[in-house]
């Protein structure tokens, strides 16, 4: 309590009813229209379109927000004040009991009862008690608009309690105060041709939906109601604008996050807004920054108004203060904090400020007619730029494509390494434990971590286990590739101190490739003593690698491999009762060795539809693309990018795109020698490849900025930029870099 020396508190059994008391007696001071708006959607939007509707020329207090609980409604009822005009206030329910106590605070004098649905049906025992319980908002009120076409509703309205004047409206009969007489729907607007008073009129929203018409035609019957003219009604009908139900949170470029309030500005809503950019988590120790344009309001001296906007800017602890507009300019003086003015967004937009701004948190907040959406637009982090598109079709595809060279009870294991070749390993994961693929292989431990944080179940190999990492595979079920005797010593005495039994091991022999395993010649008598004297670890499976199974010229070595595996791994096997699965074929040796899958066999490239015998493509799997940023006309002899390198030998147009060597987009491609496709058609690189950008030649090309680049795909293979730059596809899948994100689809 001593954070407010100069309060009183008084104590009260209830706060919530004594705020409901405090309200209501706020309210009673207030003789002037009361809107309460009820009913199970479209409370929001109504109220917000009677408020684009009436603010130009009335001073219009609303509920913010969807303000319409018992909390909520107290709270919108006590921002009425000296200036207010018309008050708008939503009313919700969610049980019986509760609309009394919302009706003796809002006291409506025109009712808006807007719809009635099944939602929050679950605490009503039926439709009739719901709709009557709601109805109980509008006891006292003088006028009650509502649809006479729903009969429910109108059997519960004259069984209600209401006595005042029925304002009902309808498509279906003439009888009543707004007859709709035609609802016509064009392209992107609807028009409403009504008859109110004998008189006909018309007016058009630019929305075709049916809740939309609904909305409009209750604000309609208020509007009429509060005698503003069909004219009038009609221009303001024309502009409504969508209501953006909540404050939109967006990552921003430079660290920056974005808050999202371009759609109105006035000094409650910006009371909010500043409230809930406060109580965000990540606003903590960063900088606080608001982007706000001129208020709209009616009447009152701007001093008044922007003297209060200051204060409670620097009371929500802004600390960096941008306005837009004439009205603000006209006041800077009234802004203590670092701040800087423009007169328009076009203003600020070419300032380059934007592009200064870093690691804070901004909230965006202006009326309609500021266009502030580009300002959001300007700032926002734009994610999608370059993406690797991946098509889980074809992976299935590619997967039953080497299933087809298989007999069904050969098992098998997916290597989905280095994030699935680049593709992304958990959505591959997923997909390939959907198609009951018998073992998942990756690296190491933490790829094997994510995959089960992922909720993958699926059986783990892991094939390059680091020694630091064993206490991480027991407690993942993840299970190690064993290669040597270090490895095996060190993994028995860690499992041995955790009280690990039995846990599956696969030993690795070499045969030939002479990168890691066991010598199936020397080492076998030793392995197995060693793995009998223990009960730590047992061997699951037993396996090998063929150095060259994609090419014929190495058929007398694969066959050499093959006969030190049966040997090596027959050894093993003659210790132990239970069968120990052998495999020993890669993507390249399930199509060339059909009679050496033996129990399993390990498919790699070919699942992500690379057939490394041919260099083909089996089903493509992945896109990598991009968009162009910028065009530039650059006349003949002018050079393009670093160093000069790119010479042109006429005059050129030139793109940028948003992709350099940083995110796998390989340097040595540069300078013509390869290209991406643009519209179907060849754009070579020009010049050195940059980090993060990288030009295109698109002189014979129709297109245009935005459009998008193809670096691989369907129609331009990765075979061809792995050739061109003389490597294996493999690298090239694999390069793609994390920060390109991966979107996936199936269909
Ligand atoms: C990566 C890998 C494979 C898969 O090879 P592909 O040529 O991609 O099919 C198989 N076995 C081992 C041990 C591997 O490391």
């Amino acid at each position: 309590m001593t954070s407010c020396p100069d309060a009183n508190f008084l104590q009260v059994v209830s706060p919530l009813k004594a705020l409901q008391r405090l309200a209501e007696r706020h309210r009673e001071a207030f003789d002037i229209p009361v809107v309460g708006i009820t009913g199970s959607n479209g409370k929001t939007v109504v109220k917000e379109w009677l408020y684009q509707l009436l603010s130009p020329e009335k001073n219009v207090t609303r509920s913010p927000r969807s303000y319409n609980s018992q909390i909520g409604v107290p709270l919108s009822v006590w921002n009425l004040d000296e200036r207010s005009e018309v008050g708008l206030f939503e009313a919700g329910i969610s049980e019986p009991g509760e609309m009394e106590a919302l009706q003796s605070v809002i006291q409506p004098t025109i009712g808006v009862f807007t719809c009635l649905g099944d939602a929050h049906q679950e605490n009503f025992t039926s439709y009739e008690q719901k709709c009557l319980e709601k109805l109980k908002l509008f006891k006292d009120a003088k006028v009650l608009v509502y649809d006479m076409d729903d009969a429910r509703v109108v059997g519960c309205v004259n069984r209600s309690a209401f006595k005042g004047e029925y304002f009902a409206w309808s498509r279906q009969r003439r009888d009543v105060p707004l007859y709709i007489a035609s609802v016509e729907k064009r392209e992107a607007e609807t028009v409403v041709s009504y008859i109110y008073k004998g008189k006909e009129a018309a007016c058009s929203i630019p929305f075709i939906d049916e809740a939309s018409l609904a909305n409009s035609v209750s604000c309609l019957a208020v509007c009429l109601h509060l005698g503003m003219s069909p004219e009038t009604i009609a221009a303001r009908m024309a502009v409504l604008e969508p209501v953006a139900m909540r404050l939109e949170v967006k990552e921003g470029r430079s660290g920056c996050t974005l808050i999202n309030d371009s759609y109105n500005s006035d000094y409650n809503s910006l009371d909010i807004a500043l409230d809930f950019m406060n109580r965000r988590p990540d606003c903590a120790g960063r900088k606080r920054t608001l982007i706000l344009s001129d208020i709209e309001q009616a009447g009152g001296a701007p001093e008044d108004l922007y003297g209060r906007v200051a204060r409670l800017v620097a009371m929500r602890g802004v600390e960096k203060f941008i306005g837009v507009g004439p009205c603000l300019s006209a006041v800077q003086g009234l802004f203590g904090m670092e701040a800087c003015f423009y007169r328009s967004t076009d203003e600020l937009l070419g300032s380059g400020v934007l592009d200064m701004l870093h690691d804070e948190v901004i909230l965006i907040k202006g009326a309609r007619s500021f266009r502030f959406d580009v300002l959001t637009e300007h700032l926002a982090l734009k994610v999608h730029e370059t993406t690797l598109e991946v098509n889980l079709n074809a992976v299935v595809d590619n997967l039953n494509y080497y299933r087809s060279f298989m007999k069904p009870e050969t098992k098998m294991v997916c290597m989905v390494k280095a994030s699935a070749y680049g593709a992304g390993a958990v959505e591959i994961a997923k997909t390939l434990q959907d198609h009951q693929v018998d073992y998942l292989a990756v690296a190491v431990a933490d790829e094997g971590v994510d995959l089960r944080k992922a909720g993958i179940t699926a059986n783990i190999m892991i094939m390059n286990p680091e020694m630091s990492s064993f206490p991480t595979l027991f407690e993942y079920d993840l299970e190690p590739e064993v290669y040597s005797f270090r490895l095996l010593e060190a993994l028995i005495h860690e499992a041995e101190k955790e009280g690990v039994t039995h846990f599956p091991i696969h030993v690795k022999l070499d045969t030939g490739m002479h990168r890691l395993g066991f010598d199936p010649e020397k080492d076998m008598p030793l392995l197995v003593e060693r793995l009998k004297r223990q009960s730590a670890v047992i061997p699951r499976s037993v396996f090998s690698h063929f150095v060259g199974s994609d090419s014929d010229d190495f058929d007398a070595f694969s066959a050499r491999q093959y006969e030190l595996f049966l040997k090596g791994s027959a050894q093993l096997q003659q210790a132990y009762s239970h069968k120990i699965l052998r495999h020993i074929c890669n993507s390249a040796g399930i199509e060339h060795f059909p009679d050496r899958h033996l129990e399993m066999v390990r498919l790699g490239l070919g699942l992500y539809g690379i057939n490394s015998r041919n260099n083909e493509i089996l089903h493509n799997i992945s896109t990598l693309k991009t968009t162009i940023l910028q065009i530039h006309e650059v006349p003949k002899e002018d050079t393009v990018g670093y160093s000069r390198k790119g010479r042109l030998t006429r005059d050129s147009r030139i793109a940028a795109l948003p992709i350099g060597y940083a995110d796998g987009l390989d340097r040595k491609l540069g300078c013509g020698r390869a290209y991406c496709l643009v519209n179907g058609r060849r754009a070579p690189y020009v010049g050195n490849i940059c980090m993060d950008v990288c030009m295109i030649d698109v002189t014979d090309i129709d297109c245009r900025e935005g459009d998008t680049a193809i670096i691989f795909g369907d129609d331009l293979p990765v075979t061809v930029l792995s050739d061109a730059v003389g490597t294996i596809p493999y690298e090239i899948l694999t390069g793609v870099s994390a920060r390109v994100k991966r979107v996936y689809y199936q269909d």
